[in-house]
């Protein structure tokens, strides 16, 4: 198995103190995997902001221990953090944080400034940045020129710039109309898709739901459930191809004649089954017992899925 790209075990942070200290979180394992898109979805006061916070290296936990990039955050200075945040992790916000002052090329090359990068690489990185949102046209523009989904993309540019693999985002389509939330989350899932990043999302907005390859809950301070619709889409999908390919298949049986099928089942039977074409081009399907959903190997199925195309 891959390793995570961000680890937390059983984390617990209390925040404030005295009378006024709030146990946020309570004992939180999770881990993020290469290439994952996850949600985080809970009720407001659950923990989530203060969850990613941890995660992000922004607050160190009360207990437990958080690995970044396959660093543990144990013992590390503010120094440490501050490094780890940045060489490892982009933030996302609800409301953008951008500086008003400062133009779309400016906001994004802050974050390379700060690591002493060379003016003209950061110029270029960037652009390039800014190009992967959609927004190469919008380089020069201030933030008070752009519409709130065209402020968030500079956000999200300005999070990847670096080659961050963790992207963490907090509620970054709650100020968004339907439109341009579905624009960000398909634009974070992009970022996703690439293997050596993950990205997570911390929302209440069922919207995110289909873009997710993991949602895990929250509540109270504790992880209360996970589910995973990608892969139950994905095994829904190769179910359905075993049953229209069962299907074909019987079609094709259709057009064979009865006495001719006979002949090439005997043959087959005898035959050298490696010499021979996939045995479940020719089997007679009505004796598969109905339920019996038919395994088909993955190899034959792309490249069957290939010749269609
Ligand atoms: P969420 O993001 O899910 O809405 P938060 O992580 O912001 O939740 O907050 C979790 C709990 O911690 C809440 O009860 C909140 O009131 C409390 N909390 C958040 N920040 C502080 C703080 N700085 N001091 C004390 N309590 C806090
Ligand atoms: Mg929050």
């Amino acid at each position: 198995m891959t390793a995570p790209v961000l680890e937390a075990t059983d984390v617990v942070k209390v925040l404030g103190s005295g009378a006024g200290e709030v146990h946020a979180l309570k004992g939180v394992s999770l881990s993020l995997a290469p290439g994952e898109l996850m949600l985080l979805m809970g009720p407001s006061g659950s923990g989530k902001t203060t969850l990613l916070s941890v995660l992000g290296c922004i607050l160190t936990p009360t207990a437990g221990t958080v690995r970044v990039g396959g660093h543990s955050t144990a013992g590390a200075s503010p120094e440490d953090l501050a490094k780890l945040r940045r060489d490892h992790v982009g933030f996302v916000f609800q409301s953008y944080h951008l500086f008003p002052t400062l133009t779309a090329l400016d906001n994004v090359r802050l974050a390379l400034d700060v690591r002493g990068e060379p003016a003209a690489s950061a110029i270029a990185k960037a652009k390039g940045a800014l190009a992967t949102v959609g927004l190469a046209h919008k380089v020069r523009a201030y933030p008070r020129e752009l519409s709130g989904g065209e402020q968030q993309r500079v956000a999200i540019a300005r999070a990847i710039v670096g080659n961050a693999r963790v992207i963490l985002a907090d509620e970054p389509t709650a100020a968004l109309d339907g439109e341009n939330g579905h624009a960000i989350m398909e634009l974070l899932t992009r970022i996703a898709k690439d293997p050596s990043r993950s990205v997570l999302v911390v929302t209440h907005d069922p919207r995110t739901v289909p873009f997710a390859d993991r949602i895990v809950h929250i509540e109270d301070g504790r992880i209360v459930g996970e589910t995973r619709p990608a892969t139950e889409r994905a095994a829904e999908e190769r179910s359905k191809e075993a049953i229209a390919q069962d299907e074909r298949a019987r079609a094709e049986r259709g057009k064979i004649e009865p006495a001719a099928e006979e002949h090439i089942s005997t043959e087959l039977a005898s035959a050298d089954p490696i010499a021979e074409a996939p045995a479940e081009d020719v089997h007679p399907a009505d004796e598969r017992p109905a339920e019996v959903i038919p395994v088909v190997p993955v190899n034959t199925r792309r490249k069957r899925k290939q010749m269609q195309r």
